[in-house]
């Protein structure tokens, strides 16, 4: 179980290793440990990240697939990033839904795989704006969480609306509350109690307070805004400052 707020960068298809030297370096002189802080780099720069992080900075990986070995060009494996240091990997990001049309199925074995060979799965989860509009988000989550069980533990879940991520827009506080108390439900439903629920879809440090004030949200995986120091180091700041009296 992680008893501190959890705040994620995903760092998504950018930066260099010239860049990220210098963002990890920023990171590294303020973090003091107050949350569980994850960075999740490029499969490209995963070896680098994992040698210039601070010890207690964990590493995550944006994918993975759910074979161990084998045939499968271009795929990574759940034990090779094991081996580099990866602690984390995220599962089922919207991205990866939709542009690269991975099912419910296929997330179900890649959430087992990882959890087998010893990574945390981060499970993103949430609705289109098509979907929200037509009153579908629970309809949908379901199907989403549905795919979980006790054995993927431990384990955290992203709840990020699709229309909120890259969009500016964040969702409003009582939306993300009604999200993940629906969500919360349904897993202790499956006997999965302890299962932090963290949001993402634009946070920025304006939008951060309410959200780390909310005892239903458990932490941030962040996008956009983890790509700026200033910024990704207030949003973290600002956890702090709310959860850690
Ligand atoms: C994300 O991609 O998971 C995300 C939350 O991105 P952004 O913060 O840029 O909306």
């Amino acid at each position: 179980m992680i008893d501190k707020p959890i705040i994620a960068a995903n760092w998504k298809m950018n930066l260099t290793k010239s860049d990220s030297g210098k963002l990890i370096n920023n990171l590294n002189n303020f973090y003091d440990g107050g949350v569980e802080l994850i960075i999740v780099p490029s499969f490209t720069l995963l070896d680098f990240a994992k040698s210039i992080l601070s010890n207690d900075i964990a590493l995550g990986a944006q994918n993975c697939y759910y074979k161990n070995e084998g045939s499968y060009t271009g795929e990574i494996s759940p034990t090779q990033l094991i081996d580099i240091g990866c602690k984390y990997v995220i599962i089922g990001h919207s991205e990866r839904r939709h542009i690269f049309g991975e099912t419910n199925d296929l997330l179900k074995k890649k959430l087992l795989s990882a959890k087998n060979a010893g990574l945390i799965p981060i499970y993103c989860i949430g609705e289109t704006i098509k979907e929200k509009r037509a009153g579908k988000t629970q309809e949908v989550l379901l199907k989403q969480i549905d795919i979980l069980s006790k054995d993927i533990m431990p384990l955290v879940v992203a709840y990020e609306p699709i229309w909120a991520i890259g969009t500016g827009r964040i969702a409003d506080i009582e939306t993300i509350e009604q999200a993940n108390s629906f969500i919360r439900d349904r897993l202790s439903d499956m006997e999965m109690t302890d299962v932090p629920i963290i949001y993402g879809g634009s946070v920025k440090p304006e939008s951060t307070y309410k959200i780390a004030s909310s005892n239903l949200i458990d932490g941030a995986l962040v996008g956009g805004a983890s790509l700026n120091a200033g910024q990704f180091i207030k949003i973290i700041d600002i956890f702090k400052e709310v959860k850690i009296c």
